[in-house]
Order: structure tokens, then sequence, then C-alpha cells
């Protein structure tokens, strides 16, 4: 496969066909570092060696009535987690303090449960507006579950400017990792997400058994539905839920997947996320050739690599932060970080 072809046309928007994607995902181990060398050009033809840092909060834990086969907070998990009700306004606005502190661009307000009730509702429109007051140029970003068109316009008008629903797996296998909801409920969820005016946010899930072929589906299916950021998550294996233990994936594949991603949706803000640190281990650096985007800080109900790490790894590749809100130096060095309750002094 010429990959530099592929690539030039990705940086004209050109779409790929089933096809070539599929070789994508095939790419042999010779000819892995060609393939990732013209990535690279899409990825610096759209987004420059800029790193966009997002930070979770888990703003509700566990005690969520669905049954996703991944997921440590679904009732049939047996994961011994924190499970604590939707967290208070400024018990979010600390954890947006810690956000900025760790140059993060964007804060994500993730909760349990199959969707929100109204009262969630206004408790998260209160933290929002909270937030906003104090990080006018921080951006939030809210995962909430299946979302109601009135729901969506609320959280826009209290300052949310993204709302994350992940495809996660393609249509054809979503009833083998969830059946309590359809795949057409999360696909109509970023469809309300959209006619909100909210950003929409909409990834994926790999580790879980899928064959290269629903890769490229739900790739391609991400880039029909033109969504802005896509977070790739690799499946972190969480003793107690019914898909500890599966592993079918390497680092040289979980490059490969991202390659695929950035080749089908160039100009879409491509993330890093969860398992990041599991997965792709010691070829993390290589990821950010691709993707633009990562989380800093810890997962939902795991622990991420620690801040400083990842701000290390930024700076070693000769990549900037991209643009940190509220004043704070863009410069890695100095760095005070506080982060779950201890002190770490960067470099
Ligand atoms: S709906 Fe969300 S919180 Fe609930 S089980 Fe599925 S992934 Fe987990």
């Amino acid at each position: 496969m010429e990959w530099e072809a592929l690539a030039e046309r990705a940086v004209r928007r050109e779409a790929i066909d089933r096809e070539e994607a599929l070789a994508v995902l095939e790419v042999p181990l010779s000819e892995l570092m060609a393939l990732l060398a013209a990535t690279y050009q899409v990825r610096h033809h759209f987004f420059g060696n800029r790193v966009k840092l997002n930070y979770l909060v888990n703003i509700k834990s566990g005690m969520c009535p669905e049954d996703c086969f991944y997921c440590s907070q679904s009732r049939i998990s047996e994961a011994p987690i924190d499970r604590y009700p939707l967290l208070a306004p400024q018990e979010i606005l600390a954890q947006a303090n810690r956000a900025v502190a760790v140059k993060a661009r964007r804060l994500c307000l993730v909760a349990s449960g199959r969707g929100p009730s109204d009262q969630d509702i206004e408790q998260v429109e209160e933290s929002v507006r909270l937030v906003k007051q104090t990080f006018p140029d921080l951006e939030v970003c809210c995962c909430l579950g299946l979302l109601s068109g009135a729901h969506g316009e609320r959280l826009k008008a209290a300052g949310v400017y993204a709302y994350n629903h992940n495809l996660n797996t393609s249509e054809d296998r979503y009833a083998e990792i969830c059946t309590t909801h359809t795949y057409q409920d999360r696909v109509n969820t970023v469809g309300q997400v959209k006619l909100a005016g909210l950003s929409p946010c909409s990834g994926c899930l790999f580790g879980m058994g899928e064959q290269n072929a629903d890769i490229v589906r739900v790739a391609f299916a991400l880039r029909d539905l033109q969504v802005d950021s896509i977070p790739v998550n690799f499946l972190i294996h969480i003793p107690g839920t019914p898909l500890a233990g599966h592993n079918d994936l390497t680092p040289q594949r979980c490059l490969a997947i991202l390659c695929l991603f950035r080749l089908v949706n160039p100009s879409a803000e491509l993330r890093i996320a969860g398992g990041r640190e599991v997965h792709l281990r010691s070829l993390q650096p290589l990821g950010l050739f691709v993707a633009n985007s990562i989380f800093i800080g810890d997962y939902l109900t795991t622990k991420g690599q620690p801040p400083e790490t990842d701000l290390r790894m930024i700076r070693d590749l000769g990549f900037e932060i991209e643009g940190t809100p509220d004043g704070i130096a863009s410069s890695t060095a100095q760095l005070v970080v506080e982060l779950k309750g201890s002190r770490r002094n960067v470099e």
C-alpha cells in the first residue's frame, strides 16, 4: 500500500475506501513506521504539533441500571469501585481547579446511568455555571448518557461546549457488549447533541473481541455522523467485569487502529483515551504522532499515569500543549501540580 498517497488524500479530505481501511489495520510490522510517518503528515496538516489535554471527572459513580459488559459501573459489574451520587457544584469546581493546574483545555464531566433526570440536569447546570464563571476559557464536556433534545438545550444554555456519547463498537455486534440499550439509541443521542448545538464527541472502545471489519464500520459510522472529536479507548481489564481477562490488543495494533481513525476522520480531534498506558505502554509517544489529544490524570475508575509523566512526554516530543486557559503559562517548566491531594513539583 502507498501510505503517503493515502495520507495525501486524507489531507484533501478525500475518503479512503473500506479495502484501504482494512489494509491499514493489516499493516505488516515492516511497514508500520512508514504508515505512522505518512499519518503524521495528516495530523500535522490539521493540528500542527499541538496536543490537547482533557481532564476526566467521574461526577456520579456506579449504581448504573445498564449492563455494558466492559464497564465497572454497570449493574452486573462486581468490581470494587467507589459508588456515589452526583457531586456537588463546589466539588466539581475543585476538580476544575485541578484540571487547569495540569493544563487541561477541556473538563469532561461524566456521570454513570442510562441518562440524566431533570434533577440531574439542574445540578449539572449549576455546576457548569460555577465552573464557567471561574474559568471562562475551560471547555466543558458532559457525558451523562442518553440525551433528550430538551436536556441538550439546557446544557448548552448553561455553558456546556461538547457532549460525549460513544458508539463503542459496530452496529453488528452491539448486542454482544450491551443488552439494555441499542446502537441506534446511541446514534440518536449523537443526533440530539448536534441539534442542541453542542459539539458532538463520540468514539469507541477496542479490545472486546471485535474483528477488523467492525473497527472499519465504526470508523466510517463516526465519519458519517461528522463528529468533532473521537476518543479511542482500549479496554482496561477491570476484575469483576464480564470482559475482564479478554485481551487481543498489542501496542502495534493500537497504533494501526489510531492511524485508521486519523485517515478516515482526518480533521477530527483524535484522542487516545482509556487504556493508553496499559496497551500502548512504551509506544505511547508514537501514538501522539497520529492523535492530537489525550486525557491527563485518572480515568473514571482506574488510575492514569502521573500528569508530570504526560507533560514530560509531550515536551520530549517537541510538541506543544494546546492553549491553556486563564493565563496559565504553557511552558511545562516549574509547574506545580496539585492532584488528588498530593503536591508534586514537575521539573
Ligand atoms: S451506561 Fe455508562 S455507566 Fe452505565 S453501564 Fe453503560 S457505560 Fe457504564
